[in-house]
């Protein structure tokens, strides 16, 4: 099991001050392989114990599963727009062209989650905003990148 300050102070505050609103709380530089793992674990209503990255309170405790890099590929991550309606996405489409921020601000912790700043290839954003146009429901894209300001 982890320790809190493996993630970091500041993370492991906020998981601190979840307690008792969230059940799980994914660590992880990207995390959709881990919430697919979860998902699987809580669909066969097994334990969640071997889940990496994944935090999470039993009985009161706070248990810190051992991290692990996911191998997924940021090209390849993002949602079939186009299979979704106006009722879910509400007009709007959320992308990602980067992850992962390059500064170091001693009081921030998201630098220790996701240690390296990694671009999307121009052709998957490309893909994306195609998929968001062939859905005929999003109206607005919002771009949810660490490094846009
Ligand atoms: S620039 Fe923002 S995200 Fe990056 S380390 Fe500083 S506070 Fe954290």
């Amino acid at each position: 099991m982890l320790h809190l300050d493996e993630i970091g102070n500041p993370t492991s505050h906020f998981i601190e001050h979840l307690k008792g609103y969230v059940n799980y709380v994914i660590f992880e530089e990207r995390g959709e392989l881990t919430l697919l793992d979860l998902l699987k674990k809580l669909k066969e209503d097994s334990d969640v114990r071997d889940v990496k990255n994944l935090a999470y309170y039993s009985n009161g405790k706070l248990f810190l599963n051992p991290r692990e890099k996911e191998d997924g590929d940021i090209n390849r991550s993002f949602l079939r727009w186009d299979t979704l309606s106006t009722d879910i996405t509400n007009g709007i489409g959320y992308a990602l062209s980067s992850q992962g921020c390059a500064y170091r601000c001693k009081f921030c912790s998201f630098h220790l989650l996701v240690k390296e700043v990694n671009y999307r290839e121009i052709d998957s954003l490309k893909e994306e905003m195609r998929l968001m146009a062939k859905s005929g429901s999003i109206e607005t894209v919002v771009f949810n990148d660490d490094n846009l300001a």
